[in-house]
C-alpha cells in the first residue's frame, strides 16, 4: 500500500523556503550571506497593531470566533474594499482566514475538478499551480515576459479561454516580477474573461498598496460590470502591514461561495485567531503612515537594485513599479538560471531564487527580494557585479 495519497505528489514546496534553509546552513558554517530570497517586509509590524493584539489578549479574547471571521473585522474589510478598491461589498461576502494562502487553496478545493482548466500567470506565485494540480485541474499558462514588461497579453489570454476554463488567476501587482499592469490592460483582460467564458477570477491583490507611483486608481476586476459575482478577491495583511507571521488574510466573494469557503474554514482551521483579527481591525482603522513609509523604501531599493543590475554583464532588468521584487533576465550569461542561483549563493554569498521556481516561463530570470536594508543591498550589488563579471 502506498504511504501517500496520489495527490500528494502534485503538491510542490516553495523555492524561497528551500534556499533560505541552504543560506542558513552556509551562515552556520561562518559564511556571510545577503538574504534576497524571502518575500517578507523587513519592517516590524506597526506598534498600534501589535498593541491591539496585546489588548485583545488581556481582555481574554483567546477563544474561537465565527469561522468566517469576526463581524467587526469583516465589516472593517468591506468598508476598506469600498474605500480603497471601489468594490461594493458587505460583511457576508468576506471570509477571513489565517493568511491569504488558505483562500488560494480553498478556491481550488471549492471549484476545481479533474478536467477543469485554470489559467495561471507564468511566472507566478508557485502556490497557484501547485494547488490546481493538487485538485486534478489542468494549468494553462498566461505568459509574462520581460519583452512585454511582464504585462499579461490579452490576445494570449483569449486564446487560452475555453468552455473548460473554470478559473483565471490574476495577480496585479505581480510576484515575482515586481510589476503592476495598467488599468486599461486589466480592464481588457477582465472583459475578455466576462465575454468569452463563464470562468471565475481569483484576483490576488495582496500587493495593491505597494505601488510606487500611484498614477492610476487601484483596479479590481470585481468593479467591472458583471464580474463582481464571478470574482474571488484575495487580499491580506502580510505585505501591507508587515504582518507575515501573524497569519491574516481574506477573500471577498459572492455569498454562495462565501458560505462554501466558511465550511472549508470550519473543517480546516476552525477560525482565525481572535486577537489577530482585532489587530486586523486596528490595521485598517489606524494610521497608514507606516504603510506609505514602507512603500517609499521599497520603491527606492527596487529601482536602485534594478538599475545596478542593468549595469552588470549579461544582466537585463525591467525596472519594477510595485511590490518588493526585482526579476532580472540572465539568459545572456549562457548559464541556466537554476545553476546561476546556486552559484550566486555559494560563490558570491547572495541568496536569490531561480525564476524557474515560479514556472517554466520564469526560467532565464532570477528573483531578488528588496525587503532588506539598503546597506545589505549595496553589499549584494557589489558581490553580484563581481560575480557576473567573471562567470
Ligand atoms: N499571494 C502572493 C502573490 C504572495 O506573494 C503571497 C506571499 N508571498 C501570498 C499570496 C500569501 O500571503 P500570506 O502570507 O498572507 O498567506
Amino acid at each position: 500500500m502506498n504511504l501517500f495519497a496520489q495527490r500528494m505528489s502534485q503538491l510542490q514546496g516553495e523555492g524561497a523556503y528551500k534556499v533560505l534553509a541552504q543560506a542558513n546552513a552556509l551562515e552556520a558554517e561562518g559564511r556571510s550571506i545577503v538574504h534576497l530570497e524571502i518575500g517578507q517586509p523587513n519592517f516590524p509590524t506597526p506598534k498600534h497593531i501589535s498593541e491591539a493584539a496585546f489588548h485583545a489578549i488581556s481582555q481574554g479574547k483567546t477563544g474561537y470566533t465565527a469561522s468566517q471571521g469576526t463581524p467587526a473585522l469583516r465589516q472593517a474589510i468591506s468598508e476598506y474594499c469600498l474605500q480603497h478598491k471601489k468594490v461594493h461589498t458587505n460583511a457576508n461576502e468576506v471570509v477571513v482566514a489565517p493568511g491569504a494562502k488558505p483562500i488560494i487553496f480553498y478556491s481550488m478545493l471549492a471549484l476545481i475538478e479533474p478536467g477543469d482548466e485554470v489559467i495561471v500567470p507564468n511566472p507566478g506565485f508557485p502556490t497557484y499551480a501547485s494547488c490546481v494540480h493538487f485538485c486534478g485541474g489542468t494549468v494553462k499558462d498566461l505568459i509574462l515576459s520581460s519583452e512585454n514588461q511582464f504585462d499579461p497579453d490579452p490576445d494570449q489570454l483569449l486564446s487560452l479561454l475555453s468552455p473548460k476554463t473554470k478559473l483565471v488567476i490574476l495577480n496585479n501587482p505581480n510576484n515575482p516580477t515586481g510589476r503592476r499592469t495598467s488599468n486599461a490592460t486589466m480592464l481588457r483582460i477582465t472583459e475578455l474573461i466576462r465575454d468569452y467564458s463563464d470562468a471565475y477570477v481569483l484576483s490576488d491583490e495582496i500587493y495593491d498598496r505597494l505601488v510606487f507611483e500611484q498614477k492610476e486608481e487601484v483596479f479590481s476586476p470585481a468593479t467591472v460590470p458583471g464580474m463582481k459575482e464571478r470574482t474571488i478577491l484575495l487580499d491580506g495583511f502580510s505585505k501591507t502591514y508587515a504582518m507575515t507571521g501573524w497569519r491574516l488574510g481574506y477573500g471577498v466573494m459572492n455569498p454562495i461561495l462565501a458560505e462554501a469557503f466558511a465550511r472549508l474554514m470550519v473543517n480546516s482551521n476552525g477560525c482565525t485567531a481572535a486577537f489577530t483579527q482585532d489587530a486586523g481591525v486596528a490595521a485598517l482603522h489606524g494610521p497608514q503612515a507606516e504603510v506609505e513609509h514602507m512603500k517609499h523604501e521599497f520603491a527606492e531599493r527596487s529601482v536602485w537594485l534594478a538599475e545596478q543590475l542593468n549595469q552588470m554583464k549579461g544582466v537585463q532588468c525591467v525596472i519594477p513599479n510595485a511590490a518588493f521584487y526585482v526579476f532580472p533576465r540572465v539568459t545572456a550569461t549562457g548559464i541556466d538560471s537554476g545553476v546561476l542561483a546556486d552559484r550566486i549563493l555559494n560563490e558570491a554569498g547572495v541568496a536569490c531564487l531561480d525564476g524557474g521556481s515560479f514556472g517554466s516561463y520564469g526560467k532565464g530570470y532570477l528573483r531578488m527580494s528588496t525587503a532588506n536594508s539598503m546597506e545589505n543591498l549595496q553589499i549584494a550589488a557589489q558581490r553580484l557585479a563581481a560575480f557576473f563579471e567573471k562567470c
